[in-house]
């Protein structure tokens, strides 16, 4: 291997993550991406995920999706002259904190907005995520299939709610029964619509010239409204700046329709052409570099597969640096141990398979025995941390109550494992010995219990208790925490990895109590 090889493989990389509201179009954009990725031919055939698929209580089915989840977390594919790594962010709400960390995984992000919707509450808080990290977002507005909204209004309000400046790159002609296609601004060129042909790649006409007659020939008087429309357009919006993308002031946005395989193509482009290759983390020592020849890498997200047959948990790692070779070893810098990894695995069209070699950029999957917690590093040696990878206060509490007493050490097995994944956080508050589990979501609870009956052989039920908040504390000064610990004594827990958490019974609580300690932090994430 040479060097330009080296440096070439990470030029090639795009790794990304689709952000949406639930029904936006991820999934059927996922779809058509694959099958301009050559991985699958004819797209309707990668998942059948129900309608209901958001439905909270049937277990089956969420059993189901987890199966599936696993396989297709993460899908790499080549177009052009890129290998292309798409992160997916589980759907439900309730797993949103993977999907942060996701995100901290990703170089780039695509937003995914419903035409006729605009700007949802996901896609909002998405956003501030991505803002953490000055992520580059490409956007999409899809189901221009359907009648929408005014696009110069949605054009305003993704500005003005998600303050970013929007550079139309296509611009859309007539919407709904009466779509065309789409015109772009910096090709000169339209591009037609035509409807039922959603499954397959197919031949798109392609004009050349806004003033091509044409033009007027194939969408009669919507040629008219788009010229029109086009001078208000270019007053009103932004031209495409490459640096104002790459710093996340920006977004190109592309129109079309997922459903109908249309202008997918124009946005992978856009992909390829400027989202940024693998670029550099920050860790507690130093930044590191794709290009740094060591390898090192982070772990952001924990799976268990539930397919019975081999149920094993996968650490998600991406490589940061230097170039993963089968066998090769590395350093679990958290337990101080070399590690030989001989069966990392990779996902091809969600299809895991045995991976013989690796590029910054790249997601591979190791076998976690439970060694493996969110947010570990891996190096080939050297100590440092990656940061960043962030847990988040819970909202939302149960007591945990053991039906069989004599099972309370696999309990605390269970309890601690699962919340090393992330499915849930565990707290044991310092006045008593109950078990507290904290959730985002409350379909967590029900994610926990049924695990740990059907993994660790634990049934357990859950007692409301009156926590309203948590806070992770921290004080510089030892003798003001020993006080502070010491006067809210009974607020006070520790959670799964050992942080000391203050566990608030109102918020009103946990005002008054800041305000008595400001020296004291109390902080809604927790890193690694
Ligand atoms: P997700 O929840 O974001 O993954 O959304 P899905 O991809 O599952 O899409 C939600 C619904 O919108 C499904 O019924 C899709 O068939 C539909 N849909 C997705 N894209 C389009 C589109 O471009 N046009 C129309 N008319 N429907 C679409």
């Amino acid at each position: 291997m040479g060097d330009s090889n080296f440096i070439n493989e990470i030029k090639k990389r795009r790794t990304f993550a689709i952000i949406s509201h639930p029904d936006a179009g991820k999934t059927t954009m996922t779809e058509k991406l694959l099958l301009y990725g050559n991985q699958i031919q004819v797209a309707g055939t990668v998942k059948g995920r129900g309608s209901d698929r958001h439905a909270t209580s049937d277990w089956m089915e969420m059993e189901k999706e987890r199966g599936i989840s696993v396989t297709t977390s993460v899908m790499q594919f080549p177009y052009k002259d890129c290998t292309v790594n798409l992160l997916d962010t589980p759907g439900h709400e309730d797993f949103s904190e993977d999907t942060y960390r996701t995100l901290t995984a990703v170089d780039s992000a695509l937003m995914v907005i419903d035409g006729a919707k605009g700007v949802e509450p996901r896609t909002i808080k998405l956003m501030e995520v991505c803002r953490l990290r000055d992520t580059p977002i490409l956007s999409f507005i899809n189901k221009m299939d359907r009648d929408i909204r005014d696009p110069i209004d949605l054009l305003d309000e993704i500005e003005s709610i998600l303050n970013i400046n929007c550079a139309p790159i296509t611009w859309p002609i007539g919407m709904g029964k009466l779509f065309k296609g789409v015109y772009n601004l910096y090709q000169d060129t339209t591009y037609l619509y035509k409807t039922g042909q959603g499954h397959t790649i197919q031949q798109v006409r392609a004009i050349k010239g806004l003033d091509n007659p044409e033009l007027d020939a194939a969408v009669g008087d919507l040629a008219g409204d788009l010229r029109d429309e086009l001078e208000l357009v270019k007053g009103a919006s932004h031209e495409f700046d490459m640096q104002d993308f790459l710093e996340g002031r920006l977004t190109p946005v592309f129109f079309g329709t997922a459903l109908g395989n249309f202008g997918v193509d124009h946005l992978l482009d856009g992909l390829v052409q400027w989202a940024p290759s693998p670029q550099g983390r920050e860790t507690d020592t130093r930044m590191v570099e794709a290009k740094d020849e060591n390898f090192t890498g982070f772990v952001f997200k924990i799976q268990a597969n539930m397919d019975p047959k081999h149920r094993d948990r996968i650490a998600f790692m991406r490589v940061c640096s230097g170039h993963y070779e089968k066998g090769m070893r590395m350093r679990h810098v958290r337990l101080g141990k070399d590690v030989r990894i001989s069966d990392a695995l990779t996902f091809r069209a969600g299809e895991r398979e045995h991976l013989e070699d690796a590029w910054p950029g790249d997601i591979i999957g190791l076998h976690n025995h439970g060694t493996i917690q969110i947010g570990d590093t891996f190096t080939n040696g050297e100590v440092m941390n990656f940061q960043g990878i962030p847990h988040f206060a819970p909202e939302l509490f149960r007591r945990v109550q053991l039906r069989d007493p004599l099972k309370s050490k696999q309990l605390q097995k269970g309890i601690t494992q699962l919340s090393e994944e992330g499915a849930t956080q565990v707290f044991m508050p310092l006045r008593n010995n109950d078990i507290i589990v904290g959730a985002v979501g409350v379909l967590q609870f029900d994610v926990v219990a049924y695990r740990l009956k059907d993994e660790y052989k634990v049934e357990c039920s859950y007692d409301n208790i009156s926590v309203a908040t948590a806070r992770w504390v921290y004080c510089e000064d030892a003798k003001m925490l020993e006080d502070f610990k010491k006067k809210c004594h009974d607020n006070l827990a520790i959670d799964g990895g050992g942080y000391l958490t203050y566990l608030a019974p109102t918020r009103v609580n946990l005002e008054l109590t800041m305000e008595r300690w400001p020296d004291v932090k109390f902080k809604k994430t927790r890193e690694h």
